[in-house]
């Protein structure tokens, strides 16, 4: 097997997710507690003393909160550029373990290629991330790949690009912008944020997306960090229901907030 993958949970109360190669296991995001990250992690039948890295997207405290927490697992490095360090470093009661990426560089981390590209959202340097293992045409570890996408507003170019050539996309469908509009707990300016150019994907904007990019590379596509009041699994489906009825051979799972997925195994 090339690599599992599961999402531990997602949505804005937090998000980890957990990636295991042959060499690595590493968190994509903690932005849960230790205690709830170890817990989360005890389900899944790992813990964090067998976690090696979490790489982080950026500072937002739904992505980055359980750093301050991994203080009693010193082992475990933390991969960010240097402006996501910095913001998160600020509010830890503890020097975590940096291990530093200029965003849109590539680099080796044990079997992993790692790629970061940079994604519009209103955090200091937000990435999305592509992670490969294995080599083109070696039958016994063939290349694959999986991207990352999360927390942001619109999706340029290099975006679509990064997400063409994997076996597993990872991207947000963060709300319906009619329940947004709807929504009396959010003040405006909050409203104008999410569904600003540096906010969030909508349901629409991702299917869009999907559509557009329609990679027949695709095995399983992840629908996370949807908003539990500006969003329902009605409004996905109605959103989904095209570009899923055109991507016949790939998988779609919807998550819902809060909620995290059983092991995915690509072979
Ligand atoms: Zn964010
Ligand atoms: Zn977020």
């Amino acid at each position: 097997m090339a690599m599992r993958f599961c999402i531990l949970g997602s949505g804005s109360a937090g998000n980890a997710a957990l990636l295991v190669t042959g060499g690595a296991r590493v968190l994509v995001d903690a932005g849960f507690s230790a205690k709830k990250l170890a817990a989360l992690l005890a389900a899944a039948g790992e813990s964090l003393e067998k976690i090696d890295a979490v790489f982080l997207t950026h500072e937002h405290g739904d992505h980055a909160a359980g750093i301050d927490g991994l203080k009693k697992f010193p082992h475990i490095r933390v991969f960010a550029n240097a402006a996501t360090a910095r913001a998160v470093q600020a509010g830890l009661s503890w020097r975590a373990d940096w291990q530093f990426f200029e965003t849109g560089a590539r680099f080796r981390y044990r079997d992993l290629e790692v790629e970061s590209f940079s994604v519009p959202h209103d955090a200091q340097e937000p990435v999305g991330f592509r992670f490969s293992t294995g080599h083109d045409g070696d039958l016994i570890a063939p290349r694959r790949s999986l991207a990352f996408l999360t927390d942001l507003g619109h999706a340029p170019q290099n975006v679509r690009e990064r997400i063409r050539e994997c076996e597993v996309v990872v991207v947000e469908a963060n709300h319906c912008p009619e329940l947004l509009k709807a929504d009396m707990k959010r003040p405006w300016s909050t409203k104008q944020r999410i569904g600003g150019r540096h906010g969030h994907l909508s349901n629409h904007a991702a299917s869009e997306l999907l559509a557009e990019v329609a990679s027949p590379h695709w095995r399983r596509v992840y629908l996370t960090h949807l908003s539990r009041d500006c969003n329902s699994a009605d409004a996905v489906d109605r959103a989904f229901a095209r570009v899923r009825a055109t991507l016949t051979a790939c998988e779609f799972a919807v998550v819902g907030p809060g909620e995290g997925t059983p092991f995915y195994e690509l072979e």
